[in-house]
């Protein structure tokens, strides 16, 4: 697999916002065009595979998701496409399409893919930030060790149905008043699957599958945020005859936090201070989710202006940098005064203090009044 892969949206040709079906026709009209069995050209198969590839990534509506967020370089997504022994495997899919689904067989021993699995994982909001690594454990279907799959007790042998004669189907003939017509249907014998199995596996009760509980490494990248997905490749439900496993997409929860709120990479909170810090300017401490840091509030400071701490906030999840700190000054104003602060405030007053406030006030008002007179 090359190193530098195609954009998938560049691939199919279509837009990002591209609906469902025109990511579909897209990927006919190339899958028609670069099929091994129609185009001969050396690069055709490669054209064939990359087109292919992207469609089953953009036609679902998961994987297109975990794709949007992630990219190729999303966390874990070895799998995209990974698998190059079953990426020929599918033709098969594409004949139904062209061909329509007249005529769909469905045939009860060719592989199937396994089912994904969901999980939800709640992290503390640093835990997203940092990213983790974590076992979780997960109860999935898998096949059965003691028949390996077969269903049959060891030593014995899964029979061909004989009503059947393997296909799992049977055909009914009718006579309509257009002529003789056959019809299929699901072999009771067999429920279709096309086997008997005379001596059941005691594990498994002939189901080739038990259930089990699996322990999976997960690596949470770093900046991950609440309601992104992590997809990772081969840790679904195992696959049907051979067919390859499932996927497992693992959902992420953030819990909130009691000092910071985040938004994309960014972080966001507020710093109270007092009044004369406001005024005389002071340098205080601002807690960060990289520890704390120094801030210079300057004299002056009006509440509500915020500070910019660069490169205090999130790393981003693909990895494009890292988010600032933004903190808003709020200038407490004081309550429960002693007699002698209130004093001292009133003096304040006495000398001074109105003046700044009466300055803003007046320049209201005058904007006010040129807006009324319709000057500018
Ligand atoms: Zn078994
Ligand atoms: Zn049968």
């Amino acid at each position: 697999m090359s190193v530098s892969k195609r954009d998938y949206y560049d691939v199919l040709g279509v837009g990002k916002d591209a609906p469902k079906e025109e990511i579909k026709k897209a990927y006919r009209k190339l899958a028609r065009k670069y099929h091994p069995d129609v185009n001969k050209a050396d690069d055709a198969a490669d054209k064939f595979k990359e087109a292919k590839e992207a469609y089953e990534v953009l036609g679902n509506e998961q994987k297109r998701a975990q794709y949007d967020q992630f990219g190729h370089a999303g966390p874990q997504s070895q799998g995209f496409g990974g698998a190059g022994a079953q990426d020929f495997g599918g033709f098969g899919d594409i004949f139904d399409m062209f061909f329509g689904g007249g005529g769909r067989r469905q045939d009860p021993n060719a592989p199937r893919q396994g089912a994904d699995l969901q999980y939800t994982m709640t992290l503390k909001f640093e835990e997203a930030i940092f990213g983790k690594e974590t076992d979780i454990e997960i109860p999935k279907e898998e096949e059965c060790d003691t028949c390996h799959g077969s269903g049959a007790k060891p030593g014995t042998q899964p029979k061909t149905c004989t009503h059947c004669n393997g296909s799992g189907q049977l055909n009914v003939e009718q006579n309509t008043p257009f002529g003789r017509v056959v019809n299929k249907r699901v072999c009771n014998t067999c429920s279709g699957t096309g086997k008997i199995i005379p001596d059941k596996c005691k594990t498994c009760g002939g189901s080739g599958r038990v259930r089990k509980r699996n322990n999976i490494h997960i690596k949470i990248p770093a900046g991950i945020d609440d309601g992104q997905q992590i997809r990772v490749s081969g840790k679904g439900e195992a696959g049907v005859n051979g067919g390859p496993p499932g996927d497992l997409y693992v959902v992420i929860q953030v819990r909130g936090h009691e000092f910071f709120e985040r938004e994309g990479d960014n972080i966001y909170c507020e710093m109270p201070i007092t009044f004369a810090q406001a005024a005389l300017g002071d340098e205080i401490e601002v807690p960060t989710v990289h520890g704390a840091v120094k801030l210079k509030v300057p004299a002056g400071t009006q509440t509500g202006r915020v500070f910019r701490l660069k490169g205090k906030g999130s790393p981003n999840v693909r990895g494009y940098g890292q988010g600032d700190q933004h903190v808003k000054i709020r200038v407490v104003t004081p309550t429960n005064l002693s007699d002698r602060q209130k004093e001292l405030l009133r003096e304040l007053n006495d000398i001074s203090g109105n003046d700044a406030a009466d300055e803003q006030h007046d320049s209201i008002f005058t904007r006010m009044r040129r807006a009324f007179k319709g000057e500018s």
